[in-house]
């Protein structure tokens, strides 16, 4: 399975991340406060066009949903052994 990370940043400065798999389906999402403590954050990601695809976060750290496009070409996958 392949598996590529997509980073933002929330409006609060909270850091986000989300692992996502070559069909653009969010496998999980994360964010880091100022202080560098991860947090778990529900993330969703849907493909929009070939080009582009929408990532979700909802945000631990103040409970905005932070909508942010990426660029499928972007992209870095690493391959990755799916859990059995
Ligand atoms: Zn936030």
């Amino acid at each position: 399975m392949k598996i590529a990370t997509v980073r933002s940043v929330c409006e609060c400065q909270a850091k986000l991340g989300a692992d996502v798999d070559e069909q653009c389906n969010a496998l999980k999402g994360w964010a880091w406060d100022t202080r560098r403590r991860v947090y778990s954050a529900p993330a969703t990601a849907k493909k929009v066009t070939d080009q582009r695809f929408d990532v979700g976060w909802m945000c631990p750290l103040c409970t905005r949903n932070v909508l942010r496009s990426f660029d499928v070409s972007a992209l870095g996958y690493r391959e990755e052994r799916a859990a059995v």
